[in-house]
């Protein structure tokens, strides 16, 4: 569990399971929530008030949000790992992926790809190798991109709060970390060496982030490593005590579901799409003013679904190998890559769908002062 919450696991599971349907039509009927509603519902006593949810995350979602849809694309610039995570085929073990990391002439040509079909908004991502993915180098990566993109947000390797000082002096503002899973030991089971094994560092990240002020800290689990309940009641705590503490950003989720991949990892705990829909409807009626972002992972009924009630920012056109947008052109085939994609629209056929769901794409949604 999020290590300050006071309750055990086990004391968790029990409140979910007594959760009756008075406490989860009382939940529903306020209009300021706390942890504990949260657990009422993602209850399975919720199942049958999902109608009345969807509803109320509606509306919450159109007061923080109205109809539009942010969308944007992540930008891989390299893929070698020193980590060992079972579910990755970025991990060091895995002699399967072709390893790559971009240059920066590369990295232009694939930035320029993706602003060419509109998208402003760009998450750069990159495995976790010290050697490479410094922070200086990291740092030129962001000087390179930001005067291309309105927006850049990264997901890599945790770095120290100085190093996330230079990173947003560099112009990133984004920040996302899975914790991929609150259970410490589930955590290390799955991520028995490298530096990814420390549990609390990993931890630490957004908040470490935030001090050093980056405006939005994405937070999530992967669904699909241990019981979802849990993992949504420690993400909740996590996303309340980030809200505390670095109360100037904005807390951002992303409900990332694995699945099976090439190296040979199955998910114990698949998550279907009836409780996926149940968590990211308890999310935004919990949350309503945080982000919450879908994936190219899910499908793209489920997108289209999704993004009315619950979700406001949506990827567009994913590639999830460096060099997918433009260096490796034509190669398309070779995106086996850290998890597979369900969603192969281009980024035009995705505007098209939110637009004809009634929605506006933004792809410019903030500036900075200065
Ligand atoms: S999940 Fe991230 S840290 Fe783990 S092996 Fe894959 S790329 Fe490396």
């Amino acid at each position: 569990m999020f290590p300050l919450l006071k309750y055990a696991k086990s004391e968790v599971d029990g409140m979910i399971s007594g959760v009756t349907p008075a406490m989860v039509a009382r939940s529903l009927a306020k209009d300021r929530h706390d942890w504990f509603d949260l657990l009422n519902l993602i209850s399975h006593t919720a199942y049958p008030f999902m109608d009345a949810m969807r509803e109320t995350a509606h509306a919450a979602r159109k007061r923080y949000y109205g109809k539009t849809v942010s969308v944007y694309a992540p930008l891989y610039i390299g893929n070698t790992c020193v980590n060992s995570c079972r579910y990755c085929d970025f991990r060091i073990q895995h002699t399967g992926t072709v390893r790559r990391n971009l240059t920066l002439d590369e990295i232009r040509a694939e930035a320029e790809a993706v602003k060419a079909t509109g998208i402003d908004s760009l998450l750069v991502v990159a495995g976790e190798d010290p050697r490479i993915n410094t922070v200086a180098h990291l740092a030129e990566v962001g000087r390179l991109l930001k005067p291309m993109f309105s927006n850049l947000s990264l997901e890599v390797a945790p770095q120290t709060e100085d190093g996330y000082r230079e990173l947003f002096d560099a112009g990133y503002e984004g920040l996302t970390c899975f914790q991929e899973t609150y259970d410490q030991d589930l955590y290390r089971e799955m991520h028995p060496a490298g530096p990814k094994s420390n549990y609390d560092w990993r931890l630490g990240t957004q908040l470490r982030a935030g001090r050093a002020g980056f405006r939005i800290l994405g937070c999530a689990f992967l669904l699909g490593l241990g019981p979802w309940r849990c993992e949504a009641a420690s993400l909740a705590a996590h996303a309340f005590y980030l809200m505390k503490e670095c109360y100037a950003a904005k807390v951002q989720f992303a409900f990332p579901r694995i699945c099976c991949v090439e190296g040979g990892f199955t998910p114990p705990c698949e998550v279907d799409d009836r409780d996926l829909e149940l968590m990211m409807l308890a999310f935004r009626i919990v949350f309503p003013q945080c982000c919450m972002t879908v994936s190219t992972r899910e499908s793209p009924e489920f997108r289209d679904h999704i993004v009315q009630t619950t979700a406001d920012n949506m990827s567009a056109g994913s590639r999830v190998t460096p060099g997918g947008y433009a260096v490796l052109a034509g190669e398309r085939k070779k995106d086996v890559a850290q998890f597979t994609l369900t969603d192969n629209r281009t980024p035009a056929e995705v505007y098209a769908a939110i637009r004809a769901n009634g929605q506006e794409v933004v792809f410019k949604n903030w500036d900075n002062r200065i």
